[in-house]
């Protein structure tokens, strides 16, 4: 699978030994045991976080549609393993877990995703945090410090972080990189030294708005901790969603590709309007981190714009009529949201500040319908 390009990998990983076409969906909570020698085994390996091998035993421990969805994530991030769970907070919730065993601090990168910010916040896993930006990280870290935290592009304003420089800047701490906004399609974190890259497959990967998940690609000896954290915390991934988000795969390079299209078209446009004040699209700034061959391979399908205040924003809101105004990302339809009010309600206003989350700022997921159409919509919204 290793040789083959990214689109290709997401189309067939996981697919291995099929008798039907389409891969098998088992609902099973529990599974037969023939063999109890050999589920005892299976239970005491699985117990201490090593893949499954044989028995699944019960759906807690491993489930063989939600393995192939992890098989499949793998192969397109170029590690040794995944670990699905139920959300891509129970994702992230479970990295932070494992770095806890090994120490109780943790440097993190604003902007984050709005519920990471607020985990972090909460202090409800026992972390101490320092909140860094990409060129503080180095002094951020102290001799506790088990995980550097870090989103690319960031949500909401689309921010990039050089992930080399900050791996290089983390030294020995490990580096988690949140991905959701690329997909695997446009960025491979692992390739650039992260240990942990984590999706929101509730986004791109599902890319139809009815799946949930979450998943951590990284080395199998990290993976063993997740799975154990998996088998405490109850975090597990549906098999439906499972199923799903494996389906999903098959589309996404071409869903990514589409949308970003459109984006490109979208974000250019925007940028000439008289009432935007700013676009904020990957490749506007930090250029040398986007393009054919660098940490991005293309700009992506989410972009932000600033309009002149919150009311603006809310207006355009209420005004869109082929573009749907929700929160989440990554779907079929074009979605558009006010994060201040929504997705980074959570986050104290310093932090909102710190992460250059305005009052005046939409963010908008491009989807998959005509671009000129979504133009229309979005130039009439903006009066
Ligand atoms: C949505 C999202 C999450 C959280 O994922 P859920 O599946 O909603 O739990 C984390 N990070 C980013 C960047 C997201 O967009």
């Amino acid at each position: 699978m290793n040789h083959l390009s990214t689109e290709s990998i997401a189309i067939h990983a996981g697919r291995h030994g099929l008798t039907g076409h389409a891969a098998p969906l088992d609902l099973s909570t529990t599974f037969r045991i023939d063999d109890l020698a050999g589920a005892v085994t299976g239970i005491d390996a699985m117990a201490e976080g090593r893949a499954c091998e044989g028995n699944p035993v019960y759906s807690r421990l491993h489930h063989p549609t939600v393995a192939r969805f992890e098989e499949a994530i793998a192969a397109l991030e170029r590690t040794e393993a995944a670990v699905g769970f139920g959300s891509g907070m129970g994702a992230i919730t479970a990295v932070l877990m494992a770095a806890g065993m090994r120490g109780k601090h943790v440097v993190a990168v604003r902007p984050l995703y709005g519920g990471t910010d607020h985990l972090l916040e909460s202090r409800l896993l026992g972390l101490d945090v320092t909140w860094a930006t990409a060129d503080t990280v180095a002094e951020a870290i102290r001799s506790d410090t088990s995980l550097v935290l870090a989103e690319t592009p960031a949500n909401p304003t689309l921010d990039l972080v050089d992930i080399r420089a900050v791996v290089e800047a983390a030294g020995d701490v490990p580096v988690m990189v949140d991905s959701t906004f690329a997909s695997p399609i446009l960025q491979s974190p692992a390739t650039l030294g992260a240990r942990f890259v984590v999706h929101s497959a509730t986004k791109l990967i599902g890319g139809h708005g009815d799946a949930m998940g979450g998943v951590v690609a990284c080395s199998q000896a990290d993976a063993a901790a997740l799975r154990q954290m998996r088998i405490l915390t109850g975090a597990v991934m549906h098999p439906m969603s499972g199923w799903m988000l494996h389906r999903g795969l098959q589309t996404l390079a071409a869903r990514v590709e589409w949308a970003q299209r459109s984006a490109i078209v979208l974000a250019g446009r925007l940028r000439e309007h008289a009432v935007v004040e700013r676009v904020l699209y990957p490749g506007y700034d930090h250029a040398a981190l986007v393009g054919e061959g660098r940490q991005m391979r293309g700009p992506g399908s989410m972009l932000s714009f600033v309009l002149p205040s919150a009311e603006a924003a809310e207006a355009v809101m209420k005004r869109v009529q082929l573009i749907t105004p929700a929160v989440s990302l990554g779907s079929t339809d074009s979605l558009i949201q006010r994060p201040a009010a929504l997705t980074h309600r959570v986050v104290s206003e310093e932090g909102r500040r710190a992460g250059g989350v305005v009052p005046g700022l939409l963010r908008m997921s491009v989807g998959l319908e005509n671009a000129d159409d979504l133009w229309r919509d979005l130039e009439i919204a903006l009066g």
